[in-house]
């Protein structure tokens, strides 16, 4: 199985460049933050807790995500692989990770790190902001609080896949196919 981490900052591209893994490798996307706001539209419990955080740019707990994530892994047992976008985003998600693929008997892959700097992030998340419809991404200081929890939390899991020997770093400047290409060049290097 290819699984693999897209990891990167809140207006990275994660989702954008997903789209175009799946297709390509035939590969299962799994976002939590998709997954979340699937809850908040069916307006469910676990959606009425998250959106107050999600509201604010800060993290839901990681039992939540982690429980999300499992019940999707379970229920697509024949994959070829997965596409994590936004998952894991703290050491804690990233042992439960590693913990149920032990399961499956399919670890990860790789992780491909998007690197887009903080002031290229800010204008995009607001353009984003203009057309998402998503709360998140219209004001200002939710997307700094947003980058501030990935620098605080979601960042050292760089370090982690790189001690797996894991890393692949990819310049997330430049155009949608130039990114794409950089980054099958790095999963074709793995098959
Ligand atoms: P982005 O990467 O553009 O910030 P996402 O759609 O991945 O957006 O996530 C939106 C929000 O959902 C996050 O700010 C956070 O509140 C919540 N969220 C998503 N994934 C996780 C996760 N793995 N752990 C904790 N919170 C999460």
């Amino acid at each position: 199985m290819l699984n693999i981490v897209l990891f990167g900052p809140p207006g990275a591209g994660k989702g954008t460049q997903s789209e175009k893994l799946i297709s390509k490798y035939r590969l299962i996307h799994l976002s939590t933050g998709d997954l979340l706001r699937g809850e908040i539209l069916q307006g469910t419990s676990l959606g009425l807790e998250a959106k107050k955080l999600m509201d604010q740019g800060q993290l839901v707990p990681d039992e939540v995500v982690v429980g999300m994530i499992e019940n999707k892994l379970s229920a697509n047992p024949n994959s070829k692989g997965f596409i994590f976008d936004g998952f894991p985003r703290t050491t804690k998600q990233a042992e439960a990770l590693d913990a149920i693929l032990e399961k499956f008997k399919s670890p990860i892959s790789m992780m491909l790190a998007l690197e887009v700097e903080k002031a290229e992030l800010i204008n995009r998340l607001l353009e984003r902001g203009k057309v998402s419809g998503r709360a998140d991404d219209a004001n200002e200081l939710v997307i700094e609080n947003r980058i501030n929890e990935y620098n605080n939390k979601t960042l050292p899991l760089k370090s982690y896949y790189q001690a797996q020997n894991k890393l692949s770093t990819i310049n997330g400047i430049g155009s949608i196919e130039e990114i794409f290409g950089a980054i099958c060049k790095s999963v074709d290097a793995l098959l």
